[in-house]
């Protein structure tokens, strides 16, 4: 199949962009497939068989050439508007929300952009869980439903409240949250569904606002990793109560840290405002004193802000080159034994591709371990993750629900019933197996894909060595 994909070679192909630094990126990627080393290297390593092992067919990690010899592009990405942007801001001498326009713009570019009626900036994704959750009422002894396979703000955001995480397993094929077995973890304590799109990904949005509308439970999209993905042609984090963003420095879109929650509700939009700042009304000055409710201080800042908004004029082209390189990688991955990438509901019309996940097999593999096969194609040049270990079963979890505050909460009793209903076996199962690419790989070009699918057939190929090494 590599010789195939080889003469299909199409270094400009990633370049459908009209974001010039993402551009450079994918020149030098392109580069280096057209010097000498690097197509020797992979000629030699697509013609060669398992026989006549040529030195450079042979993994990195035995002495062989890499498969993937050039770097992928950096991360996160910027050029000469994010250095204008932020020395305006500085000059402005405006650099806190209430004094200058930045965090107002955005606030309108990004709700716009997503087709939201409104949205609130916040320091950090987890904030924008937390005012979300707060905003719904959410409390001490609640439950939140929540699933195992995410990242630990979604769970630390409902520990925050001293609420109760709820845990529902893993739907094997998406690895997002499987929503047919929601209600049956469902109680009268039940206060909010926190639903995660793992990876970009979408989960089941329809079974799950189906579930809580006739529930009257309100839906948080925790949307951390998913910006632009949609489904049935909307953007993800538009359809819940609120939907919730980060742009720490290793999401989709960045600002170094930062956040934001959208919603369709003016007077929940109103609640969070406050929740974020200091409980006053949005449109007071800094020298109102008045206060509508308590509130934290969890604003973004003109910096922040400033920065925000180039990197969301960046973002939907760098959307596209994300999901064309997804699935031409899916294409050649799905050709090799042992190699499952994750399947996607029919109704997500877009995946974001935060993670690239597919499912190892070591069966298929003369029995190579995982965590072998990791550093062999750490070796060629490509690395991977094993990703998320299984949250429900986390120890320091355990020790939160049974130290402090919490046991007056949530009894003895109550939480044996929570762990015995706290099972996600398919979760444990794909937290055995999972390999994770980082969205950024996926910027790369269309042979950088060729590379990876090659680099993982020839470790198949060399899998017998690779055991004994
Ligand atoms: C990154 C992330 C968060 C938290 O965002 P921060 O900005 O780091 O606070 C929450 N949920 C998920 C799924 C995430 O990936």
């Amino acid at each position: 199949m590599s010789g195939q994909h080889f003469r299909s070679l199409n270094p400009g192909v990633c370049c459908v962009s009209g974001d010039k630094s993402l551009q450079e990126g994918c020149d030098r990627g392109a580069d280096y497939m057209l010097s000498r080393r690097g197509f020797m290297a992979a000629s030699a390593a697509t013609q060669a068989g398992p026989r006549s092992a040529a030195p450079s067919d042979l993994p990195a990690l035995l002495g062989g050439a890499r498969a993937h010899p050039g770097p992928f592009p950096n991360w996160p990405i910027y050029d000469q508007r994010e250095e204008d942007a932020l020395r305006e801001t500085l000059a402005s001498r405006k650099w806190l929300r209430v004094s200058g326009e930045n965090v107002n713009h955005f606030e309108q570019e990004y709700a716009r952009a997503l087709g939201a009626k409104g949205c609130v900036a916040t320091c950090n994704g987890t904030s924008a869980l937390l005012i979300s959750l707060k905003a719904h009422g959410v409390g001490p002894g609640d439950e939140v439903i929540v699933p195992p396979y995410t990242f630990i703000a979604t769970v630390n955001a409902v520990l925050m409240l001293h609420a109760l995480p709820v845990f529902v397993d893993t739907d094997p094929a998406t690895a997002q949250m499987d929503a047919s077995k929601i209600e049956a973890a469902m109680t009268d304590r039940t206060a909010a569904i926190l639903p995660v799109h793992l990876g970009g990904s979408a989960c089941d949005l329809d079974a799950i606002l189906a579930l809580a509308a006739r529930r009257k439970v309100p839906v948080v999209e925790d949307a951390c990793q998913a910006h632009f993905g949609e489904w049935r042609n909307r953007k993800l984090g538009s359809f819940g109560s609120t939907g919730c963003f980060s742009f720490q420095a290793t999401k989709n879109m960045v600002c170094g840290e930062g956040g934001a929650l959208v919603s369709n509700d003016e007077a929940l939009l109103d609640r969070c405002f406050a929740l974020h700042s200091h409980g006053r009304e949005r449109r007071i000055s800094g020298y109102d004193f008045t206060y509508r409710m308590s509130g934290a201080n969890l604003r973004m800042d003109e910096f922040h802000a400033a920065l925000a908004r180039v990197q969301l004029s960046r973002l939907e082209s760098q959307c596209a080159v994300r999901d064309a390189n997804a699935k031409y990688l899916t294409a050649l991955l799905r050709e090799i034994p042992g190699i499952r990438p994750l399947e996607m509901y029919a109704n997500c019309t877009r995946n974001a591709w935060h993670l690239y996940i597919f499912r190892y097999d070591p069966a298929a593999f003369s029995g190579l371990p995982r965590a072998k096969f990791l550093r062999a194609l750490a070796a060629e040049g490509i690395t991977a993750s094993a990703g998320y270990t299984p949250l429900n079963r986390a120890p320091f979890l355990r020790n939160t629900l049974e130290s402090g505050k919490f046991p007056r909460l949530v009894p003895k009793s109550r939480l044996a019933v929570w762990d015995e209903r706290n099972q996600c076996p398919a979760n444990d199962k794909l937290c055995s197996e999972a390999v994770w690419f980082t969205h950024s790989m996926l910027l790369a070009s269309r042979a950088d894909m060729e590379q990876i699918a090659e680099a993982i057939q020839k470790l198949r190929r060399h899998a017998t060595s690779l055991l004994k090494a």
